[in-house]
C-alpha cells in the first residue's frame, strides 16, 4: 500500500478520491489538495460517510512552486496525481522533480493566455524524469485516456495494422439546465472554440470550429449531432501508432448549447484576452465560468447516459479488412448515488485512479514521460471492467460513411 496526493478537488478529483478510497488494498494513506480547501473537506466528508475511509486535507496553491514541492516532502507520496487545471502541469511536474514523486495527470498543459492544446511542453520533460529514475504518465482521463488504451487494445487483439481511427465522445446526459458544461467550463468552452484539426495521410488538416457536422447513433442514447473537434490524443496517437493515416475526434453537442455557445462568442465572452472593466483587467471567460453553473453542482439533476469510443478500421489479424467499435456507456444517475458526481467526472476519475493504480502496483513502469498508449492496455481495460466503466468491442458492417 502506497501514500498518494491528489491535487484539485473538483468533480473529477473528487470521484478519484472517492474510488481509490474504495480500493485500500490498493491505496494507502490518501491527502487531498487544492486550492479551496473546504472543497477537499466536503469530499473527505462524503468518502468517510460512503466507506469510512481518512482523508488528510490541504489548502495549495499548486502554481507556487515551492510550496507545492514543501507539501510533497511532508507527506512523502509515492505519487501525485494531478487532477487540477491543465494550467499547473508544468509547476507539479516541478514539485514532483524537485521532491522525488512520480506524476500523472489528465490533461495536457495549456498556458493561460493562449489556447493551445500541445504536448511538447510536457515532453520537453522527458530527460529530467529519465535522470530522475521517475515516470510521469500523462492523460489518464477518458479522452485522452481510455480511447487512447482502447486503441492500443484493439491494435494488439484485434489488427495488423490500423488505418483510420475515429474518436466519438457522446454525453446524452440533461442536466435540465439552458447552458452549462459538464467539466470545467473555461477548460470546455476554449476546447470547443478552438480551430479543429485532425491528422490526414502525414499532416495535420485544418477547419474552422463547429463546422464539420455528421449525425450518428449512439447506443442507449439515440441519434446524436456530432461536431469535429481538435483533441490533445490526436497528437500523441500519431506519434506513437504512425500507421494510422487518418485519426479525427467528435462530440456531440445539442442545438441549445451551440445556440447559447455562438452568442456568447458573437458578444465577446469567450475571449481570453484581458479587457479593462471599471479600471480593473478582466478575461471575459473567466467572468463566464464565475457566473456559469459548477460542474459539480449538475450532479443531483443529470440524467441519461455518456457513451464514448473509438471506430477503427484496418487490416484485422484473420487477414481481412474490418471496421471495429469498442465503446462504454455510463450512467449519470448511477454514477451520481455511487460518488455524488455526474457521468462526466466519473468517466475521468475512474480511469485516473486506475492509472495510478498501475502506476503504484508496478504494472506500469518506467522512468520518463511517457503518454499512456505506451504502456501494455490489458490490466488498465481489466480493471475499468471491475471498476464502474464496462466496455465492449463490436464488428461493424463496413467503414464511417462520412
Ligand atoms: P474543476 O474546475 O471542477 O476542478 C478543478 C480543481 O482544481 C478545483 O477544485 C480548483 O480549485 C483546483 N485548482 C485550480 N487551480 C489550482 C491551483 N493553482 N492549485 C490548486 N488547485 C487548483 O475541473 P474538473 O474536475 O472538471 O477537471 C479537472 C481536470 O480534469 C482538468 O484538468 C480537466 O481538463 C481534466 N479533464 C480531463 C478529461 C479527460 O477525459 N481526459 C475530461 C474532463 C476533465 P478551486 O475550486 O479552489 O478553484
Amino acid at each position: 500500500m502506497s501514500k498518494i496526493l491528489v491535487i484539485g478537488a473538483g468533480g473529477v478529483g473528487s470521484v478519484a478520491v472517492h474510488k481509490m478510497a474504495f480500493n485500500s488494498d490498493i491505496f494507502g494513506r490518501i491527502s487531498l489538495a487544492s486550492r479551496t480547501k473546504s472543497k477537499c473537506d466536503a469530499i473527505a466528508a462524503s468518502v468517510m460517510t460512503r466507506c469510512g475511509v481518512d482523508i488528510d486535507t490541504y489548502a495549495l496553491d499548486a502554481d507556487d512552486v515551492p510550496a507545492a514541492t514543501a507539501l510533497l516532502n511532508q507527506i512523502k507520496p509515492a505519487l501525485v496525481v494531478n487532477l487540477a487545471l491543465p494550467y499547473q502541469d508544468l509547476n507539479i511536474m516541478e514539485a514532483c522533480l524537485a521532491a522525488g514523486v512520480h506524476y500523472m495527470d489528465t490533461a495536457n498543459y495549456e498556458p493561460l493566455d493562449v489556447a493551445k492544446f500541445e504536448y511538447h511542453w510536457q515532453w520537453a520533460y522527458q530527460d529530467r524524469f529519465r535522470e530522475a529514475g521517475l515516470t510521469a504518465l500523462l492523460g489518464s482521463g477518458f479522452d485522452p485516456g481510455v480511447t487512447s488504451v482502447f486503441t492500443t487494445y484493439l491494435k494488439k487483439h484485434h489488427f495488423d495494422q490500423i488505418d483510420t481511427l475515429d474518436i466519438l465522445d457522446c454525453n446524452g446526459g440533461d442536466h435540465g439546465q439552458a447552458f452549462a458544461t459538464n467539466f470545467n467550463p473555461e477548460i470546455n468552452i476554449r476546447e470547443v472554440t478552438a480551430v479543429v484539426r485532425h491528422w490526414e495521410n502525414g499532416d495535420w488538416v485544418e477547419t474552422p470550429p463547429m463546422s464539420v457536422k455528421q449525425s450518428f447513433d449512439f447506443e442507449a442514447v439515440g441519434t446524436k449531432n456530432m461536431y469535429l473537434m481538435y483533441h490533445e490524443e490526436i497528437e500523441s496517437l500519431k506519434t506513437h501508432l504512425p500507421e494510422i493515416k487518418r485519426i479525427r475526434f467528435w462530440m456531440t453537442f445539442g442545438d441549445e448549447y451551440i445556440k447559447h455557445l455562438t452568442v456568447l462568442q458573437n458578444v465577446g465572452m469567450t475571449r481570453i484576452d484581458p479587457v479593462i472593466y471599471e479600471g480593473k483587467e478582466i478575461i471575459p471567460l473567466q467572468f463566464l465560468k464565475a457566473v456559469l453553473p459548477e460542474p459539480a453542482s449538475l450532479g443531483p439533476t443529470t440524467k441519461g447516459k455518456t457513451n464514448i469510443g473509438c471506430i477503427a478500421t484496418g487490416l484485422g489479424k484473420d487477414g481481412t479488412e474490418k471496421t471495429l467499435y469498442i465503446y462504454n456507456i455510463c450512467d449519470h444517475e448511477d454514477a451520481y448515488a455511487e460518488t455524488g458526481n455526474q457521468a462526466v467526472s466519473y468517466t475521468t476519475g475512474v480511469p485516473a485512479m486506475i492509472g495510478a493504480a498501475m502506476l503504484l502496483t508496478g504494472k506500469w513502469a518506467g522512468a520518463g514521460v511517457w503518454n499512456i498508449e505506451q504502456f501494455d492496455p490489458d490490466p488498465f481495460m481489466e480493471m475499468l471492467n471491475q471498476h464502474g466503466l464496462p466496455w465492449q468491442v463490436k464488428e461493424l458492417d463496413g467503414a464511417l460513411k462520412f
